[in-house]
């Protein structure tokens, strides 16, 4: 696990596949996805874990959140509209893989390892406001899944996109792999309207400012 420093208090952790975030008050974490499995202990090892939060409810996101859960007591937050699948009390949404995105497909798929389901404890959508990063905005994102989610803190002009929003070569650029990708196209709009000072991608580094004009 490699650990970035973003700003003073947020940090994003690179996992072989897939990433996450922490963001810092006080002595308090919030964690917003797990990467993939087996990586709680190093996570609940950076502090004191309060919440974790899922953007949505793919292996690569929501893999470490059961162990993290059991080793640190935080609860798990997530949409509504994934939440059944973190549980596995429903399928995975099927994405539909348009012909540019095959070869990645078929080259990434099998080096995720699947999940453990997860206990989701608190169910989020749109408007709600969880009480970390000084009032943390929920936005209810669909197109790479039913329930993705972002989280926005506009206190410090932090945007959490999920795969919504990836970056290649420090640009955004949509995310791959969705269920529904003109969904996904309006909700990459919706995100870079809102001009974050630092945008967490969910794959590829943060984009630090200027995110509507890239
Ligand atoms: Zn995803």
């Amino acid at each position: 696990m490699e650990i970035i420093d973003v700003t003073p208090r947020l940090r994003m952790l690179r996992f072989p596949v897939g990433q996450a975030y922490v963001w810092r008050d006080g002595d308090a974490l919030t964690v917003v996805d797990t990467g993939t499995a087996g990586h709680a202990d190093r996570i609940a090892a950076l502090g004191r874990v309060e919440r974790i939060v899922l953007t949505h409810c793919h292996d690569d996101h929501i893999g470490s959140a059961a162990a993290l859960r059991a080793a640190t007591g935080a609860p798990v937050h997530a949409h509504r509209a994934d939440a059944p699948v973190i549980r596995g009390e429903a399928p995975r949404p099927t994405p539909v893989i348009p012909p540019g995105e095959r070869e990645l497909f078929d080259r990434v798929t099998p080096t995720v390892p699947r999940a453990p389901r997860s206990p989701v404890d608190r169910e989020v959508e749109e408007g709600d406001v969880l009480d970390f990063g000084d009032g943390a905005r929920v936005l209810s994102i669909p197109g790479h899944t039913p329930g993705s989610i972002a989280i926005h803190l506009p206190a410090h002009g932090v945007l959490f996109t999920g795969d919504t929003v990836a970056t290649g070569e420090g640009a955004p650029i949509p995310g791959v792999f969705n269920t529904d990708r003109p969904r996904l196209l309006e909700s990459v709009r919706r995100l870079l309207d809102l001009d974050p000072a630092v945008l967490c991608v969910g794959h590829g580094d943060p984009v630090l400012g200027g995110t509507r004009s890239a």
